[in-house]
């Protein structure tokens, strides 16, 4: 499970900047066992923007605080380098998660870290469940009546709490994958 966190603002980005991935957020599944094995959180150094009070307020990461991290760059070596990304099954809950880093690899030519084959939680949840809405993550959780672990738009919380939703799914039976994701 992945999940990011990216600067932004109330409305569209101020002037000159645009909206960048400060946080990823990683949880490791064993689906066969049915069980999380590991969470990770990578913060990243945003190049062209910078942490709003809005986006601190969202998401809890302050300017400070991403300051520490690694580049755009540096991440997505690590992801594909120490989480086997580009070998492994990843999931997200909804588009937004891949969109972003589609966009963002595209923008800054670095290397796509991830496999192609992506699962929307999201639209497995919501056909499982035969909504007619797409729930957000917290009103997925309440419908499943799964807590809310964490701090929400956390980006390692969102993927942690996002791992119990698949597990929740393939409990269910509604989760058709082979390998660990
Ligand atoms: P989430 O995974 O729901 O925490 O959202 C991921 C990213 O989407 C956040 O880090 C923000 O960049 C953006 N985002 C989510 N909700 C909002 C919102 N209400 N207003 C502006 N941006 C948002
Ligand atoms: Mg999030």
């Amino acid at each position: 499970m992945v999940d990011v966190e990216a600067t932004c603002w109330e409305g569209t980005p101020p002037p000159g900047q645009t909206n960048e991935i400060i946080e990823i957020g990683l949880t490791v599944v064993d689906l066969a066992e049915g069980v999380r094995t590991a969470r990770h959180r990578i913060l990243v150094r945003p190049q062209r923007s910078r942490v709003s009070p809005f986006c601190t307020e969202l998401t809890g990461l302050t300017q400070a605080e991403v300051d520490t991290g690694v580049t755009f760059a540096q991440a997505c070596k690590i992801l594909a380098a120490e989480h086997n990304a580009n070998r492994l099954p990843w999931t997200s809950w909804g588009d937004y998660d891949r969109n972003q880093f589609t966009r963002q690899c595209k923008a800054t030519g670095v290397a796509y870290p991830f496999s192609h084959d992506h699962t929307n939680a999201k639209l497995v949840f919501t056909e499982a469940h035969g909504l007619r809405k797409r729930p957000g993550m917290a009103q997925a959780l309440e419908i499943a009546g799964l807590p809310l672990e964490g701090r929400h738009h956390s980006g390692e919380d969102d993927a942690w709490n996002i791992a119990a939703l698949v597990l929740h799914l393939r409990d269910g039976g509604a989760w058709v994958s082979a390998g660990p994701s």
